[in-house]
């Protein structure tokens, strides 16, 4: 990968620039300054890619290799994962401005969920199924789908690049992966590993560049037979107008309003932080981020003046600076629209009680908004409905379960939640209610690779993670074997 000379698409196993010489420049949004400069591609580059991995799937030297062999190499990028780490983990934190340890945290995940996928890779190897005569073998198999279309978000470049590529490899596809056009390097670095292992030439691609031109190719071009995607809403629904018209296989990945439900009866002290850790870890800028507060009015008033005193004192930095708590958002731009959502959720009668600004002149240099805290919120109210997608916390109070299930439900998102008690029975009778797909009980935020991962409603479709995240990858088909041939006699001869 040679970021500096703009050689950054990797397709058919080469280096090359844009066909037109285009060229991006990558800012760290934690000081403002360039960390590199990428090849911007163009739509015939992203078709030279496509093509390029139609052309190692029909050659076969990766889908035919032994289920257990792919699940080797996968094994061997998690163990290189984790002797490059550290250089995976500045490079993550530089594009992305957060803080060197979510980045180095960041590369311990897609290490697991490497070695994940490279164990479960051989589990998958289909069925016998009676079929009713004893001349006849009929089973199920599990093919890969071919050319896979992966396009991935800004915010958690390389994670949410190996929860698609990993599975996507052990299944026995090729792909061409088109990362956000903000945060490409740890993209790049993975496909310098793929390669360096042996990863047949091909198999991999990276086209670097906007959606409107590389993403659009990789949704529409007839020779993609899957796109799977995470991002926001917006781009969800084009996507899968998009990929309609070829009929591909979809997987969305997308936002989310995620309720944080806090019964009196809760830890107090573990769910303030956690509360604080669901609405503030990585500035917010999660998609599972418990951004919506749902609070038992008996404790809403101690609780929320905590969380806000608390809130203040976070210490917000760039990547490399060791007293920061919280990092920046990602552009100006993304910065103006949390800051209009800000603004619209106050002036739709919310309570401002911390934040709603930028930070203070020691923050001009980065995208950096301060943790704020929304009070007294309406359901109807935009910043309820809407995913701000920043350290902003609204806060609603609760008088029953039933309120609190119908709030936490309230939203066309159903991504993630979590509820705060320590009665048994309310967790239980709670975590089923809610129509989200992942569900914390006195917890927030982890999750596991063996565990899928994905989106109720307009949250998304599929699932990552788990063995559906292999599936996703994956099509099945049914293999009926007559071994004693006979006339059927339906159409006697004349
Ligand atoms: P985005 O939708 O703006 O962009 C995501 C990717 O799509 C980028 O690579 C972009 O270039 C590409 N893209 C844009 N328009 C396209 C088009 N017309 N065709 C094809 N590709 C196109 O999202 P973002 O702002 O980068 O990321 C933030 C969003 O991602 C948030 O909504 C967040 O909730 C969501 N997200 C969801 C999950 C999840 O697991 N559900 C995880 C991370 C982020």
């Amino acid at each position: 990968m040679t970021s500096n000379n703009a050689e950054t698409l990797f397709i058919d196993g080469a280096w090359a620039p844009a066909e037109n010489g285009a060229t991006r420049t990558i800012i760290c949004p934690g000081t403002g300054e360039e960390v590199g400069t990428v090849s911007e591609g163009t739509p015939a580059d992203a078709r030279r890619a496509v093509a390029a991995a139609k052309r190692a799937f029909d050659d076969g030297a990766w889908r035919r290799t032994p289920a257990a062999e792919r699940g080797d190499f996968l094994l061997r990028v998690a163990a290189e994962m984790g002797r490059r780490k550290a250089e995976f983990a500045r490079a993550e934190a530089l594009d992305t401005g957060k803080r060197l340890v979510e980045a180095e945290a960041d590369m311990d995940d897609i290490a697991s969920c490497f070695r994940y996928f490279g164990k479960i890779a051989d589990s998958h190897p289909g069925r016998l199924v009676d079929a009713g005569n004893p001349a006849v073998i009929s089973r199920v198999v599990y093919e890969p789908v071919g050319v896979c279309g992966l396009i991935t978000p800004w915010n958690f470049p390389l994670l949410q690049a190996s929860w698609k590529i990993a599975p996507a490899l052990a299944a026995g596809n090729s792909f061409v992966i088109k990362p956000s056009e903000l945060t490409p390097h740890t993209t790049l670095l993975i496909a310098e590993v793929l390669n360096d292992l042996g990863l047949p030439r091909g198999v991999a691609n990276v086209v670097t560049g906007t959606g409107a031109d590389v993403g659009a190719v990789l949704t529409s071009h007839e020779d993609v037979g899957m796109v799977s995607f995470t991002g926001g809403l917006a781009t969800g629904r084009a996507i899968a107008e998009s990929a309609a018209k070829t009929v591909k296989k979809i997987a969305l990945e997308l936002g989310g309003k995620n309720p944080n439900v806090i019964f009196p009866d809760a830890d107090y002290d573990a769910a303030l932080d956690n509360a604080l850790n669901a609405g503030f870890l990585d500035s917010g800028l999660v998609c599972s981020a418990g951004t919506r507060l749902i609070v038992h009015e008996s404790i809403a008033r101690r609780f929320v003046d905590d969380l806000v005193e608390r809130a203040n004192s976070i210490v917000m930095g760039g990547p490399f600076d060791e007293s920061a708590q919280t990092g920046p958002l990602i552009s100006k731009e993304h910065r103006d629209k949390v800051t209009d959502y800000v603004n619209r959720g106050v002036a739709a009668g919310a309570r401002l009680r911390c934040g709603g600004h930028w930070g203070g002149a020691e923050h001009e240099a980065g995208f950096f908004y301060a943790p704020t805290v929304l009070d007294e919120c309406t359901r109807d109210n935009p910043a309820v409905q809407e995913e701000g997608f920043g350290p902003v916390i609204t806060v609603e109070t609760f008088r029953t379960e039933e309120e609190a299930i119908a709030i936490a439900n309230d939203t066309m998102y159903g991504l993630s939640g979590a509820v705060w008690t320590t009665d048994m029975a309310t967790a239980n009778r709670v975590s089923r209610a809610l129509q989200h797909g992942t569900v914390w009980i006195n917890d927030y935020h982890p999750y596991i690779p063996q565990a899928e991962w994905g989106g109720f409603k307009m949250s998304g479709i599929g699932r990552e993670l788990g063995p559906s995240g292999l599936e996703e990858y994956q099509q099945a088909k049914h293999i009926y074997h007559n071994t004693e041939p006979a006339v059927t006699g339906w159409f006697p001869k004349a």
